[in-house]
């Protein structure tokens, strides 16, 4: 049953007539039970992807629109500041030393989420190399009474408004570190550097896999976006979570039925040799370019209702503990 007020949606033909022939979901891996690393996809060079003309194609639209561009103003304000050199005299402690001085510095910041967790190959996109060790995962909640609008523009300009606040803490943070002698690089959305964030962000224990495709954390849902820290210096991982999210949306249609291009897959695929919940690319990047970014399955998840997650985790739990006395 369609549920969604958008559908049915038709793309723009001069939109359409960018999309390539080679399949999103083929660059994706969608289907490869063997694992490989990720192909760089959208949210990098243009002139380097085959979807590069489609991401160009998202940054002429709707020129004027006030609210995205006010967004984007104080966004490149956040891309400017220059993080200082790392100072000549480092500090040297222990590990938990380190991680616990860094979370209440993160504390201080205007920031929701702080998470730390070693760094694994297998996040890095293909051809592309890290050295360091550790990654400081960052997490910035959207305003729910902003995001809610999607897919208006006021929820564009207010993913846009905390892609800027996820570079801000980045840069802090790492400007905190090299203050202390020892290096570390920030990196905040929406461009993709070396490595996936979500992974990452699930390991640190920021939350689980939503059918959606985007993390659910149990306090913010899936409202909120991600920015990182890379460092060398030793660092205690954070906890991964979890807490019955990947059973909910098997019984969830929420977010299914709201996609307006219908993008979200009701089950699992095999991508890169990991079963997992997918949005189909192909599907869900024409909408999401005519649509100041969509996010739609975001503002929908009933996880994302401010005060719903930890009521949810709750239920879940109660719902298991009866489970297992029977
Ligand atoms: S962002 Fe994509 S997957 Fe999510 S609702 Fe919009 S079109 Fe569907
Ligand atoms: S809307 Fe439902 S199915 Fe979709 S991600 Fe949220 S909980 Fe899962």
């Amino acid at each position: 049953m369609d549920k969604s007020p958008y559908r049915p949606f038709k793309p723009k033909h001069e939109q359409m007539a960018l999309v390539p022939e080679t399949s999103g979901n083929t660059i994706n891996g969608v289907g490869e039970e063997g694992f490989r690393r990720a192909s760089p996809i959208y949210w990098h060079d243009p002139d380097t992807l085959v979807h590069g003309d489609l991401q160009k194609w998202f940054y002429t639209q709707d020129p004027d629109n006030v609210a995205i561009a006010k967004a984007r103003e104080a966004r490149e304000k956040f891309l400017d500041i220059e993080v200082p050199p790392v100072s000549s005299e480092p500090l040297d402690q222990s590990a938990e030393a380190w991680s616990s001085d860094l979370r209440a510095f993160a504390a201080t910041l205007d920031m929701e989420l702080f998470g730390i967790t070693a760094l694994q190959e297998k996040w890095l996109f293909e051809r592309h190399n890290l050295s360091q060790k550790w990654i400081i995962m960052i997490g910035v909640a959207h305003d729910y009474d902003q995001i809610k609008h999607a897919p208006e523009d006021l929820a564009g300009a207010e993913v846009i408004r905390q892609y800027g606040r996820g570079t801000k803490a980045a840069k802090d943070i790492a400007t905190w570190i090299r203050e202390r002698g020892r290096d570390a690089v920030p990196h905040g959305g929406p461009m993709a550097g070396s490595l996936l964030l979500i992974p990452p962000a699930i390991e640190c224990g920021f939350g689980e896999l939503g059918k959606h495709g985007s993390i659910i954390n149990r306090e913010f849902g899936s409202s909120f976006r991600l920015a990182c820290v890379l460092t060398d210096i030793p660092l205690v991982a954070t906890e991964k979570e979890t807490y019955g999210v990947d059973d909910f949306c098997s019984r969830c249609q929420v977010c299914a039925n709201e996609c307006p291009p219908e993008a979200i897959l009701p089950e699992k695929n095999w991508v890169r040799g990991e079963q997992k919940w997918y949005v189909d690319f192909d599907k869900c990047i024409p909408f999401f370019n005519e649509n100041y970014g969509c996010a739609i399955c975001i503002a929908v998840c009933p996880w994302s209702i401010p005060g719903r997650g930890p009521r949810i985790v709750e239920q879940l739990a109660r719902r298991a503990a009866r489970n297992k006395q029977q």
